[in-house]
């Protein structure tokens, strides 16, 4: 794309559903001038390319919790949708960024045969909030350098930060900025700490391979 002299790029992510929905999303945008190119601006840079992973990760797991939860809404035994009890938000930590999910509960179903649980599905597939590659990658980190060095160097390849609560809209530019960490994301960060320095402490006593 052209307009104005100048070179604009925008990155498209097209997911398809299971259920044959189709979602567009535009997960990063920028523009170039069009001559007096330097190597510096050849390309994507780093912020650019973090961003665009970050935006990329957020509404494939937006999708994928989305699916999980609407399966396990149904009845097995019915088929009939169980009743939403309540609509929470957990965060899920990942190597490309903090992902806000809804996370509903569900009641029991009304046919009373099935489970009478309350069920939360977001909390069966990701009881820690944190992928295990991410807990995997920090704890190697970690081994070798102080923890907050490790993320903090982490962080300068990987969009670890926070992403925002809601997707941005189509044509507002690239997503995945950092905005300020919440009180309860922190309580969270710490938590995590803590159970990444006893990784740590394992991965160090295992002899290198
Ligand atoms: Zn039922």
């Amino acid at each position: 794309m052209s307009a104005g002299g100048v070179m604009r790029w925008r990155v498209v992510l097209e997911l398809a559903g299971a259920d044959g929905t189709r979602q567009v999303h535009e997960v990063g945008a920028g523009e170039r001038p069009p001559a007096g190119h330097t190597a510096a601006t050849l390309g994507l840079g780093l912020e650019e390319g973090k961003a665009i992973l970050a935006a990329v990760q957020r509404h494939l797991v937006a999708v994928q919790i989305d699916e999980h939860c609407s399966s396990r809404r149904r009845c097995n035994r019915c088929g009939a949708q169980r009743p939403l009890k309540d609509l929470r938000r957990r965060g899920l930590t990942s190597l490309f960024g903090v992902v806000e999910v809804r996370a509903p509960r569900f009641g029991p179903c009304r046919c009373g045969v099935a489970s009478r649980r309350t069920i939360t599905p977001v909390a069966e597939i990701m009881p820690d909030r944190c992928t295990p590659e991410y807990e995997r990658v920090v704890a190697a980190m970690g081994a070798a350098l102080p923890y907050h060095r490790a993320l903090t160097l982490l962080g300068e390849f990987f969009p670890l930060g926070g992403t925002p609560l809601r997707s941005k809209q189509r044509g507002s530019g690239p997503c995945g900025s950092a905005p300020g960490s919440s009180a309860r994301r922190w309580h969270h960060r710490k938590r995590l700490l803590r159970r990444l320095r006893r990784a740590r402490s394992r991965w160090a006593s295992t002899p290198a391979t």
